[in-house]
């Protein structure tokens, strides 16, 4: 097989690497070396970065209607594209096509919401603040911007942090995840193709290398991370302390409280599809259903049990299969020895999909789906996040106590309650101390008109990704206190100015 060789995209164009520094890209069904990628110097990042704040200055300039309309045009680019890409992605990231066309869509959505960008950036107005004085204030963009981006999302996160970015009048430099690299790059020629200057989006591939380029380049403005909570937080500290803005999304550990009243058949779907979908690799993954009363806890075991048993693994080419393989096989080694800790502990495995084999695609990344009952508090598999196709049941006595569990845990992403009973799930609601609430919805990720981010360990900065919060992230106001000529009659005034 040719290997693809996968270099950057900077200036508009592709370029190759030249740090002699490269990384295998794997398709996970097949465990194959498909590819291999370069790994930017900090000398090409920063050869990236001045390329970009050349460019940024006329598409700042450019009227927000213009810029809305390139990503206008790249919606219809993507939607023309979305079969190969979907492909790609499958192919690189290991999820089903269905779920990858899922993971674009999703991306998309923020792209619409950035259309509306000429609304998005007006500013406000106070006529008559004083006598004769008006106050105004507008939004600029911040420059040159980046955006490190995990694996697990390889089309909807970079879409989510570049068009908001690039709508705002900002240049980003996009350092996508080592894995799965295709889609990125692929988007940036798309960008390109529907009238986006050369040098406004860059895509630089790389490692920590090319992440401390960016923490560390004076020219960067503004970082948006979305990965594991060790590295969100590493960035967090290094981007804030050079004075950049920062917002970096961590990982998580999502519970599903499930009432004695909820409907039962429909809790179990929930965790089905939110549990085991795209091998649990979601950071909105439910990995922890909390069903409330022994009663409650039997009824959920007896209809969950054959339903994880009878999961269908298949490769992601395969559109009638529940989930594929995981990314790599550390991921899969990392997530078996979770298994393996998780019966150390004395949790009870009641389906072990340890053994499982692909027939035809012995050396893919598969797992078989997982289940853990009686999982406590105090054990690693609990407190930890697996990352993979692993449910844990932790039986809770009583509602407090469910309501407890996330509140306390030091993820704080999403959550959801199932339950007939609009009171309970108000209360849910308003005292669980998370990010991202679901009453009998699984996953609760807000439409891109909303804002999505955890809280506790889950994120670190105190603005949210898409929606309103975006454009406040990705733009810096400027306050304007005017009086005309006509209005200065008084002469100086030595006293602190009041509006009178
Ligand atoms: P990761 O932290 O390994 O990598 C994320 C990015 O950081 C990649 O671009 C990677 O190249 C870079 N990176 C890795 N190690 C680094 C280091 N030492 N120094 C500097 N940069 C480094 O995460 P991943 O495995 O790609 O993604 C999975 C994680 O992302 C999970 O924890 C998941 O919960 C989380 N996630 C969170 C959200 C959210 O919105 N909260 C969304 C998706 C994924």
């Amino acid at each position: 097989m040719v290997l693809r060789e996968v270099g950057h995209f900077i200036g508009g164009e592709q370029v190759a690497g030249r740090s002699g520094r490269h990384s295998d890209i794997f398709q996970p069904m097949t465990g194959e070396v498909v590819g291999r990628l370069a790994l930017a110097s900090t000398a090409e990042v920063r050869g990236a970065i001045e390329n970009a704040a050349r460019a940024q200055p006329a598409w700042a300039a450019t009227n927000p209607q213009r810029r809305a309309r390139v990503m206008m045009r790249f919606l219809d680019l993507v939607a023309r594209e979305i079969d190969s890409l979907a492909d790609l992605l499958a192919r690189e990231h290991g999820k089903t096509i269905p779920d990858a066309k899922g993971d674009i869509q999703r991306g998309v959505e923020v792209v619409e919401f950035a259309c509306g960008i000429p609304h998005l950036l007006k500013g406000e107005f106070t006529e008559g603040a004083g006598p004769g004085i008006d106050i105004y204030s507008m939004r600029q963009p911040l420059g040159v911007v980046a955006g490190i981006t995990p694996f697990n999302f390889p089309a909807m996160i970079p879409m989510w942090k570049f068009a908001p970015a690039i709508a705002c009048g900002n240049a980003f430099i996009l350092k996508p995840s080592e894995r799965d690299p295709g889609v990125p790059m692929r988007l940036a020629e798309l960008m390109i193709e529907a009238g986006l200057p050369a040098g406004i989006l860059n895509v630089v591939n790389g490692d920590k290398e090319a992440v401390d380029a960016l923490l560390d380049d004076d020219l960067i403005q503004a970082v948006g991370f979305v990965g594991s909570s060790d590295i969100a937080q590493y960035v967090y500290a290094r981007a804030t302390a050079s004075g950049k803005r920062a917002q970096c999304f961590g990982g998580a550990k999502n519970h599903m409280i499930i009432m004695p009243d909820a409907d039962m058949d429909q809790a179990v779907d929930a965790l089905m599809g939110a549990g085991y979908g795209s091998a649990g690799e979601r950071c909105m993954a439910v990995s922890v259903a909390v069903p409330v009363g022994e009663n409650t806890a039997d009824a959920l075991m007896s209809k969950l049990v054959p339903r994880v048993e009878s999961l269908k693994i298949g490769p992601s080419t395969d559109p009638s299969a529940d989930y594929g393989p995981l990314v790599t096989r550390a991921a899969l080694e990392r997530v078996r020895n979770y298994v393996d800790i998780g019966v150390r502990e004395g949790a009870k495995l009641v389906v072990d999909g340890r053994g499982f084999k692909m027939q035809g695609y012995e050396n893919g990344f598969y797992l078989g789906g997982c289940l853990f009952d009686h999982v406590a508090p105090e054990m690693r598999i609990y407190k930890e996040e697996i990352f993979g196709p692993v449910l844990s049941v932790v039986r809770a006595k009583d509602y407090a106590e469910a309501l407890r569990l996330p509140s306390a845990h030091e993820y704080g992403n999403g959550v959801a309650i199932f339950t007939r009973d609009g009171d309970a799930a108000r209360d849910f609601a308003a005292k669980v101390n998370v990010g991202m609430v679901g009453i009998n919805v699984p996953i609760p990720v807000p439409l891109a008109y909303y804002t999505f981010g955890g809280w506790k360990r889950s994120g670190f900065g105190d603005l949210n990704q898409h929606g309103p919060d975006s454009v406040r992230f990705y733009t810096k106001t400027k306050t304007v206190t005017a009086r005309w000529p006509s209005g200065v009659k008084e002469g100086a005034q030595f006293s602190m100015p009041i509006m009178h």
